[in-house]
């Protein structure tokens, strides 16, 4: 048996969930862009981020001191925190609401955003919960992604979103992110988008590549 046919436990069968990787530096704008894709189509939406943060604010969590340390360095957080979240979350969805959000079609429909950000949770994640179908791959330049997330440091509250940290978070978007674009392209499962434009316009065309994974029609590594 090969190393692959042995993998018969994941928790999610990609025939019954389809799972979307949202990929992008800091301040492309994924959150937003994901927030789109659920009105067009009923995802589920999960930010990696913002689980992340909610269970750092949750009252007794053992790992709230640990991410909050990771997050303000930039750094990835050991992946199975992030993952065992997102498992959770997406568990929670599926048994709740077969007719409501993140659900169509008799399937599950999930969106996970700024996940996975460094190989390893790429191969654990896959072999484990959920064959991801595709990558939406929101790319622009650094000037820009710094000045939208100064621009969101003014009101966020991030302890992250100050120039200290974003400094910090480009060079490990680079470091460990980027390999995983890498490793997805050579799966033929990137969409890369050009996030320079107006948000209603990377709108449009992640949507439209959206809709060819719905329709069956998703054909290798396309650039919009
Ligand atoms: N993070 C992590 N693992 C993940 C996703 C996020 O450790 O899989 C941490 C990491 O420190 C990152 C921070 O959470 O810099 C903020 O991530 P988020 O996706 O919220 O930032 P964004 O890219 O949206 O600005
Ligand atoms: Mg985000």
């Amino acid at each position: 048996m090969s190393a692959t046919e042995g993998k018969t436990t994941r928790v999610f069968d990609k025939s019954k969930v389809t799972v979307i990787f949202v990929l992008g530096g800091p301040g492309a704008g994924k959150g937003t862009q994901c927030a789109n894709l659920v009105n067009d189509f009923g995802f589920c939406h999960l930010s990696a981020g913002d689980l992340l943060r909610a269970e750092q604010n949750r009252e007794g969590s053992e790992y709230g001191e640990m991410i909050r340390t990771y997050i303000k360095e930039g750094q990835i957080v050991p992946m199975e925190v992030t993952i065992k979240l997102l498992e959770n979350a997406m568990k929670a969805t599926v048994a709740e609401s077969r007719s409501g959000e993140g659900w169509a079609d008799g399937k599950g429909r999930f969106l996970i955003d700024g996940f996975p950000r460094k190989m390893d949770q790429a191969v654990k994640f896959d072999d484990e919960v959920c064959e991801s179908s595709l990558v939406l791959f929101f790319t622009t330049t650094e000037e820009e992604m710094s000045k939208r997330l100064l621009k969101r440091g003014e009101t966020s509250g991030r302890e992250d979103d100050n120039e200290e940290s974003i400094k910090k978070r480009f060079h490990v978007y680079k470091e460990q992110t980027m390999p995983v674009i890498e490793h997805y392209t050579k799966l033929h499962k990137v969409a890369s988008i050009d996030a320079t434009a107006t948000i209603e316009e990377v709108h449009q065309k992640a949507k439209a590549v959206v809709e060819e994974v719905f329709s069956g029609q998703a054909s290798g590594n396309v650039t919009a």
